[in-house]
């Protein structure tokens, strides 16, 4: 006999990208930065005291809070630090989904929202993208029929790079009747020439709130931090009753605000990312492969009709010691998601890639 709730005992959890503790292989799997957080971050930790943990840390992360206000220009009201994106996510699901309730994704979408929605027993609605990835000109109209709770959207989108620009996630804030979540894990790595900014409408629509996460752009995976921009309306009852007291511990606390207030180290990584991003691209297509412009910090590669399939490739990367997602799902069985590593490590998966599909080269 089982104690589990019954959609518990229904559901699987989270897949995850594998994570092999042999620090020899190249890991373009799950989206890491492939530069280590600002220097100023190492010295934090270094000068961390630890008789500063004998105490409770701070409840309300005030001091990383006041930061990410201050960068991103809105009130302290308008901010919650929580414990990775993903923790944002569980907190707008306890939150604010009743049991029964929709939430509106696009297919594909980021696969842990399933997974939270299984566990609050709520139901997901998918709204299919367009061939362009783009999101389909009915799409709010679509989620508001579906009587929809929420409505989440990856912004760029993961996990194929592509942007929604501002004027079209304003419209949505407009016309959805329910919750905006923009899952913004990716932003840090748009081109500043993209229009994309659009945080101002945490102060004029009641519905609206923004995903940050450190694990992506500030090379903070293993921290687990991330942020919640909003309005303060959706903000106020995720900090002051679903909020784990104490949710976050002083050393990240500490650590997330000081590699948020070093934005020149930050924006310097960002730029040799989206540098080496083109310059993958390029080399795919040049073999074969077809790769829509990215604004993230990853490509997602279709492979040539006529060659090896993508499991295949995969599998042959993977015996050399280097790992890019593959999704056995349709309509995904064809791809391969790579995350834009360094220069290095690009090269030597082009190589690598170019030995499993031409084997006697
Ligand atoms: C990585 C990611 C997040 C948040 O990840 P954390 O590591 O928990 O901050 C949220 N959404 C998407 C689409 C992501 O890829």
């Amino acid at each position: 006999m089982s104690f589990e709730r019954k959609n518990i005992e229904q559901m699987s959890g989270y897949s995850y990208g594998e994570q092999p503790e042999d620090e020899g292989v190249i890991k373009l799997n799950t989206n890491e930065n492939p530069y280590a957080s600002s220097p100023h971050v190492q010295d934090a930790l270094v000068n961390f005291l630890t008789k500063n943990l004998r105490r409770y840390p701070p409840a309300l992360a005030n001091g990383f809070r006041q930061v990410a206000a201050d960068l991103h220009q809105v009130d302290l009201s308008n901010i919650i630090a929580t414990r990775g994106g993903d923790e944002l996510l569980r907190l707008l699901f306890t939150t604010f989904a009743d049991s029964g309730e929709t939430i509106a994704v696009t297919d594909p979408t980021y696969s842990l929202y399933p997974v939270l929605a299984k566990i609050q027993d709520a139901k997901i609605f998918s709204i299919a993208l367009q061939a362009d990835w783009s999101l389909s000109p009915d799409f709010a109209e679509t989620a508001n029929r579906a009587g929809a709770k929420m409505t989440f959207v990856v912004n760029p989108h993961a996990p194929s790079g592509k942007l929604v620009e501002a004027d079209q996630i304003r419209r949505l804030a407009d016309q959805l009747d329910s919750i905006l979540l923009v899952d913004e894990a990716y932003v840090d790595f748009v081109d500043p020439g993209k229009s994309y900014g659009c945080l101002d409408l945490v102060n004029s629509h009641s519905n609206v709130i923004f995903l940050r996460s450190m694990s992506k752009g500030y090379g903070l995976a293993g921290l687990r931090f991330g942020y919640g921009i909003g309005h303060s309306s959706l903000i106020e009852p995720m900090l002051t009753k679903t909020r784990d007291s104490y949710n976050l511990d002083a050393i990240s606390q500490e650590l997330a605000r000081v590699a948020l207030l070093d934005q020149d180290y930050a924006k310097e990584c960002w730029g040799k990312v989206r540098e080496s991003r083109t310059n993958l691209r390029a080399s795919l297509i040049k073999r074969g492969f077809e790769v829509p412009a990215s604004e993230a910090n990853f490509l997602l590669a279709t492979v040539p009709d006529s060659g090896l399939s993508a499991e295949t490739i995969y599998e042959g990367l993977k015996s050399r010691q280097i790992l890019v997602r593959f999704f056995n799902v349709p309509g995904m069985n064809n791809k391969l998601r790579i995350t834009v590593g360094t220069e290095a490590e690009n090269t030597r998966l082009l190589s690598a890639l170019d030995s499993v599909v031409n084997p006697s080269t």
